[in-house]
């Protein structure tokens, strides 16, 4: 089997461990612009860990840990990897924020969050971790885990 090659980075976050498919969503989150930020995102690569996963490499920003955890919304695996130098400086798991400002659409079409003609910001408040549950706080209405992906706002 051929090892995926990836250029190292001399400075930046290396966000390993998400789920196939998630690291479009997980730039949305992380509200990354692609035209200002280089990226190296590999997408559905072999894991030994998990079969199949992304990858995505963000040259040049480090990213605090609050900011990372955001990513455990729809990586709930994520390794975060901070790289000074090019070697990590610094490896931690995500978890889930207790706060949610934003990016998530409120499922509820009568939320005032959902107004179309003076929206307000959304927030989310977590009420379980397991399994994973958030709480609008405008109109009380929940989402679960294997929701919450669906409601991540395009941008
Ligand atoms: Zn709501």
């Amino acid at each position: 089997m051929m090892a995926l090659k990836v250029k190292r980075i001399e400075m930046g976050t290396v966000l390993d461990h998400l789920p196939p498919g998630t690291a479009p969503k997980i730039m949305r989150i992380l509200d990354i612009d692609p035209t200002e930020t280089t990226l190296l995102v590999a997408i559905n690569v072999e894991s030994s860990k998990m079969g199949r996963k992304d990858i995505l490499k963000i040259e040049g920003k480090i990213l605090s840990e609050e900011e990372a955890n955001k990513v455990a919304l729809v990586a709930p695996n994520a390794t975060v990897n901070i790289v000074r130098d090019y070697s990590v400086a610094e490896k931690f798991q995500v978890k889930p924020p207790e706060r949610v400002e934003g990016f998530l659409r409120c499922p509820n079409p009568n939320c005032i969050t959902n107004d179309e003609r003076e929206p307000v910001n959304t927030v989310f408040i977590r009420e379980s971790r397991e399994p994973l549950e958030y709480r609008c706080r405008y109109c009380e209405r929940t989402v679960r885990e294997d929701h919450i992906r669906e409601l991540i706002r395009p941008s």
